[in-house]
């Protein structure tokens, strides 16, 4: 059993809509996929409708949380949700907050790099995003890409969008322990994502997931493509010292990112026990 518990569409910072994501999917040998969009669950009800025979589909979302780093500063951490009630309230309106907050974000940074030259359009970019979709990063790096001033995604983020660049701006992102917390209200699972993905930015210690795993975290991601062997070793130990679930994933998002489907992998045993404490929502399958 191939399982992949990561990966992005369309309804946010992926370039594959949904159904090419499934579909891609199985041409990529996968009996079990994750949906996990950056702080939505838009991309459900398509999942459903589009689930091809033979797979799984683990209804989940990327949720953006702030953590303190453990070394006297904050950062930002990605908290993966998985088998969650989509209704839950407090989940609705905080993944719209977000949402809300994400679009001016992205809206300012356009406008800092407008101001200082570059031919972007800001009025453009924001027109051509759906009014409730995440925003990040990446669509700005794409209209950077298509007004020439870089050439591809990663340029962009080395050169301009990098989180200690002159025209980052910070989103007010939900701390880690509130969104652990509304997670398993909903009956989600919670396993922090990448959480040693030092290329990224800031990241917390293992002291602080050590105290996320007392606030009741489940898992962590040990085998994610930004993590090498020694980050990894350091995620297993820790995982066995505190029983958490350990995960692996590609973090797949389209053309957006060279992360290839299945690249990393979850074993079976560990999705089952996810499959077990999962209880707001059910895997979608035909
Ligand atoms: P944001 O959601 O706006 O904070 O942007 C972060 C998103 O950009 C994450 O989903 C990352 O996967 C993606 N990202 C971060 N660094 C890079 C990079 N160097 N190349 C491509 N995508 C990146
Ligand atoms: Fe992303
Ligand atoms: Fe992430
Ligand atoms: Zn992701």
């Amino acid at each position: 059993m191939r399982i992949d518990l990561h990966t992005h569409s369309h309804r946010s910072d992926g370039t594959d809509s949904p159904t090419e994501l499934l579909e891609n999917a199985v041409a990529a040998g996968l009996d079990v996929l994750a949906l996990t969009d950056h702080d939505t669950t838009a991309g459900w009800p398509e999942a459903t409708a589009a689930v091809p025979a033979g797979l799984r589909v683990v209804p989940g979302a990327e949720f953006s949380c702030e953590s303190e780093t453990g070394r006297g500063g904050t950062c930002t951490v990605h908290l993966l949700g998985y088998l969650f009630d989509a209704e839950a309230p407090a989940i609705v309106a905080e993944q719209g907050r977000l949402r809300a907050q994400r679009r001016a974000r992205v809206d300012r940074m356009a406008r800092l790099m407008r101001a200082d030259g570059y031919p972007v359009d800001p009025d453009a970019l924001m027109a051509e995003l759906p009014p409730d979709a995440p925003a990040g990063r990446p669509h700005l790096a794409r209209a950077l890409i298509g007004v020439g001033v870089v050439a591809t995604v990663d340029e962009a983020f080395r050169l301009f969008l990098h989180s200690r660049g002159r025209y980052h701006v910070a989103k007010r992102d939900t701390p880690v322990r509130e969104a652990i917390a509304m997670v398993h209200a909903a009956g989600g699972v919670c396993v922090l994502a990448h959480p040693f993905a030092v290329t990224r930015g800031p990241t917390v210690t293992r002291e602080v997931v050590a105290a996320l795993a007392e606030a009741g975290l489940d898992g962590v991601e040990v085998d994610h493509p930004d993590h090498a062997e020694p980050e990894r070793a350091e995620l297993r130990a820790l995982a066995g010292e505190h029983g958490l679930l350990m995960t692996g994933s590609s973090d797949y998002h389209g053309e957006n990112k060279v992360n290839r489907l299945g690249q990393e992998t979850t074993s079976p045993e560990i999705f089952q026990r996810v499959l077990a404490m999962g209880t707001g929502a059910k895997v979608i399958e035909r």
